[in-house]
């Protein structure tokens, strides 16, 4: 139904919210599940009543997923739509935005590739866009060129999750500061030095996963659950060889990023003590700063803050204008997440 209205308007946010099942953990303490979500209505609720404080709130999305929804609907429902659009040529972006712990990282990645090679049934959003690109470009016979690129960001600073350990930090060695994003002059944005690897088949991706997922592993142990603090970008670029009925013969390019954001909690979180609060600071920038664009952008307002954090800067020419947008907002059915699911639920609502 707001598929007309975003058309007039010119663009095109979908926000949709996936609520995990409880763990095996907290179903053997019988935790409180306090959301409820109905998928036909797209409506998710938070309802918990004790005796002095009562909360019954609800919250309308473009699709509901609970907690027994399966990796494959959710992406044949929200997310393969999106992929042709990329091969349309639009630049697309997906994010999964939640507290830590509620399934973003198992929503964008998912299980892990099984060793006879099959494709695992709980694989994520990223293999499954990877493998569908490539049986649509296969049927159509098209020739073509995908490369992907796999990067994090935290505390404002880019590494790169596909380049050796030496230089993953993408550091210029003269100043010994962390590289800035330069602008191409057409307005986006490059990152210099960023390992951008050629895929030939859908296998092929599973290495690259691996490889960048191992190494935010090892950052995180070293850095203290830097994965809950930090944001990483996935990005297929893909280039099509058309001809037009005059024979004449173009170059389609289409991008789809696939973001993984820091838990939602570091926004909420500005009261960190001492050596974090600067960090805390530049988190909240990144995801304040996404909120702020996304709300401008829908909101037809003319100022965009693009330029207020590296986040939006990134995407900048994936946001806004001929592109696609869509929010995964991941969300705890525990009754102890209680606070953090609704500022969830507030801050994917605000983006609508
Ligand atoms: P996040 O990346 O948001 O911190 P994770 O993706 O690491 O969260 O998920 C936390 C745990 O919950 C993992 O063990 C994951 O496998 C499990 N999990 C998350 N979402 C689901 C889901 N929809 N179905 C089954 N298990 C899930
Ligand atoms: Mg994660």
């Amino acid at each position: 139904s707001s598929t007309k209205q975003d058309k007039e308007k010119g663009v095109n946010v979908q926000v949709i919210v996936r609520c995990r099942p409880l763990s095996e953990d907290e179903l053997r303490v019988h935790t409180p599940v306090v959301i409820s979500c109905n998928e036909g209505r797209r409506e998710v609720s938070a309802v918990q009543n004790i005796a002095n404080k009562q909360i019954d709130r609800n919250f309308l999305f473009d699709k509901v997923f609970g907690p027994a929804s399966k990796q494959k609907e959710l992406y044949d429902s929200a997310v393969s739509p999106i992929v042709y659009e990329v091969l349309e040529g639009y630049n697309c972006t997906i994010f999964a935005y939640g507290q830590t712990g509620t399934g973003k990282t198992y929503t964008m990645e998912g299980g892990a590739r099984k060793k006879n090679g099959e494709f695992p049934s709980d694989a994520g959003v990223i293999p499954r866009a990877v493998k569908q690109i490539f049986e649509i470009l296969e049927a159509q016979n098209a020739e073509y060129n995908m490369k992907v690129t796999f990067l994090e960001l935290y505390n404002e600073e880019i590494s790169d999750l596909l380049a050796q350990e030496e230089t993953s930090k993408l550091i210029d060695d003269k100043s010994k500061k962390p590289i800035a994003l330069m602008e191409d002059g057409k307005g986006g944005v490059f990152v210099r030095g960023l390992e951008e690897e050629i895929v030939c088949t859908a296998n092929e991706i599973y290495k690259i996963l691996d490889k960048g997922s191992a190494k935010r592993r090892t950052a995180e142990t070293l850095l203290n659950k830097q994965s809950s603090r930090s944001h990483s970008i996935f990005s297929i670029t893909i280039h099509i060889k058309e001809c037009t009925p005059e024979g004449e013969e173009m170059i389609k390019c289409g991008k789809l990023n696939l973001v993984d954001l820091a838990g939602s909690e570091n926004i909420s979180r500005s009261g960190a003590r001492e050596g974090r609060a600067r960090e805390a600071g530049e988190i909240n920038k990144s995801l304040l700063t996404l909120g702020r664009v996304i709300n401008a952008l829908v909101e037809h307002s003319g100022h965009v803050p693009y330029r207020d954090s590296k986040l939006t800067r990134l995407l900048r020419d994936s946001l806004g204008g001929k592109t696609k947008t869509c929010i995964i907002a991941t969300i705890s059915p525990s009754i102890h997440s209680l606070e953090e699911t609704l500022s969830t639920l507030d801050y994917a609502h605000r983006a609508k």
